[in-house]
């Protein structure tokens, strides 16, 4: 029977499309990935950037802050170095006073100091009006004064004994930028006598601050206690002199420390975003500053991090570029791929009804006489491995050629579909087959069944015939009626036939006939039994 079509036609159609149109749901979430995998690329890389950032932020903070100190330390060095002198000369002149004999030889004292101290510009004494009476350079001191200077003006007035550091001035002696640091001699009854003044060369601190690696915008600052600038690098006259009491440095910070690091957004100078470190000298009123620029501290990261960067973007947009690709690639295999499996399933469809049209009767729809010889083969091989029963009815419409003269064909076509269904109606089992055998005979097999019981299924068949009550004016019976005949065997090996089978019901509906039609008549039992 494997070669036979179902009876009923179970549907094949839908799932065999089920797995491509699967792997298409699946598309979207593929093109997420793509995307989430480019975006956690430019996350990572701009997370690492930023911890750089961090990272060098924080260098550039201790950076600052140890410079500063070792700045700080070197100034208070070369200011303490100078007003060690100082010391030294206001002694001299308080003990031994400004006579002719004592301004000689302090005089070659003053030229052997600024000998031995490169950075020292210049040794001053003036007397209580501000009269030169003794310097370094052994220049003449007629007619120079120097009362005007502030150093001067300040420490007429103040008697204690602290230096005073001025803000830079150009020397009256050689036109060079210094620093001044002064002290006051008194009289021995305390009286101001005059002024002890070393100069420092500016180019001295200006060489030391350009000596350091900064960037474009960071500066390096000297500035005094009360808020002056002193000097700053990059090196600007105008700059000297500056009042920065004002700026963050002095406002917020230096009242709460005399050392620190803060940012601000707005520096004193140039108003620029800035990193700025400073300290105050232990002995004097000057503060250091180192001021690092925001804009150096970004353009040293973007150096760094603009190819790695870059590197990154162009993978990024690479990876993203060939995910899509193959995506698209996919996509479209899978559809050719869910093409194909359409066309595969319209010829399987068209296969299975060329099948079934092969083994079916298109009139009455039930199992051609090809099908029912196959069937018939198959059953009685089945019924003779399993010694179980084989039956089959033959059954004849009556007096049917009279019936289509009287009614015409095409009532005689829809008679046979009846009839047909009425058969059809009367399989019960899995192999039980009801075929057109020919014309209008059609024939019904049921394996396993005997000859009583398939006896009764034709009477049933008669009844049920006769029930559609199918006018039919030339029969004696004035309906539509049939004839059956009936066989049935335990086929044996080498001794039946299927033949055997078609003969005996053949006959049996023979004798029905014969017995005046409507009859339903069986084989006799012994019909097969061996002679
Ligand atoms: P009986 O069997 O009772 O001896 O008489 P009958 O008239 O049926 O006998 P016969 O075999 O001579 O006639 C068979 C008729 O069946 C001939 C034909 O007109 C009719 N027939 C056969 N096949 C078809 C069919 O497919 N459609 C129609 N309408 N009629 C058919
Ligand atoms: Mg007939
Ligand atoms: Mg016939």
């Amino acid at each position: 029977m494997t070669t036979l079509p179902p009876r009923d036609d179970p549907g094949i159609a839908d799932d065999t499309t089920a797995p491509s149109s699967r792997r298409h749901h699946l598309m979207p979430l593929a093109k997420v990935f793509v995307v989430l995998v480019c975006l956690s690329l430019l996350v990572i890389v701009f997370w690492q950037n930023h911890n750089v950032y961090n990272i060098g932020r924080q260098h550039a903070k201790n950076y600052a802050a140890n410079l500063t100190n070792s700045l700080a330390q070197q100034t208070e060095a070369t200011f303490k170095q100078a007003d060690t002198i100082l010391l030294e000369l206001v002694e001299r002149v308080e003990t031994d006073g400004t006579g002719a004999a004592n301004l000689r030889r302090l005089e070659s004292l003053l030229v052997q100091h600024v000998k031995e101290l490169p950075k020292l510009h210049g040794l001053f004494i003036y007397d209580a009006s501000g009269r030169w009476l003794v310097n370094s350079m052994r220049r003449s001191t007629v007619g120079v004064n120097n009362a005007d200077r502030d150093y001067f003006i300040y420490l007429i007035t103040h008697a204690d004994a602290k230096p005073f550091i001025g803000k830079p001035v150009k020397s009256r002696s050689t036109g060079e930028w210094i620093f001044t640091i002064a002290r006051r001699f008194n009289h021995a009854d305390g009286r101001f006598a005059g002024v002890v003044l070393a100069t420092i060369r500016l180019d001295y601190f200006n060489q030391q601050y350009n000596s350091y690696r900064l960037g474009p915008n960071s500066a390096i600052a000297l500035d005094s206690a009360d808020g002056v600038l002193l000097l700053r690098r990059p090196f600007d006259e105008k700059q000297i002199g500056m009042d920065i009491r004002n700026g963050p440095l002095f406002r917020e910070h230096l009242p709460k420390a005399t050392s620190g690091i803060f940012q601000t957004n707005a520096s004193a100078i140039d108003g620029q975003e800035r990193l700025i470190s400073y300290r105050q000298l232990d002995s004097y009123p000057l503060i250091q500053v180192v001021s690092l620029s925001q804009k150096d501290l970004m353009a040293q990261w973007w150096r760094e991090a603009y190819p790695h960067m870059l590197v990154v973007f162009v993978l990024t947009l690479g990876l993203g570029f060939l995910g899509f690709r193959m995506l698209r690639q996919i996509a479209r295999r899978l559809e050719a791929e869910n093409e194909l499996q359409k066309a595969q399933t319209a010829l399987q469809q068209l296969n299975h009804e060329l099948e079934r049209m092969a083994m079916q009767d298109g009139l009455t729809g039930l199992a051609n006489r090809r099908q029912f010889d196959l069937a018939l083969d198959e059953e009685f091989r089945r019924a003779m491995r399993h010694n179980q029963p084989l039956a089959l009815i033959m059954l004849d419409v009556d007096i049917f050629k009279q019936y289509n003269d009287h009614y015409g064909h095409p009532a005689g076509d829809d008679c046979l579909r009846k009839i047909s269904a009425v058969v059809k109606a009367c399989q019960r089992r899995a192999g039980d087959l009801a075929a057109r055998y020919g014309g209008e005979e059609i024939a019904l097999l049921l394996p396993g069944t005997d000859l009583a019981s398939a006896h009764a299924i034709a009477e049933q068949i008669q009844q049920d015939v006769r029930a559609l009550a199918i006018a039919h004016a030339t029969s004696s019976n004035g309906i539509l009626t049939i004839s059956c005949g009936v066989d049935a065997l335990v086929p044996m090996r080498n001794k039946h036939l299927p033949l055997d089978l078609l003969a005996g019901a053949d006959k049996a509906l023979y004798a029905a006939k014969s017995a005046g039609r409507d009859h339903v008549v069986a084989a006799p039992p012994t019909a097969h039994m061996p002679e």
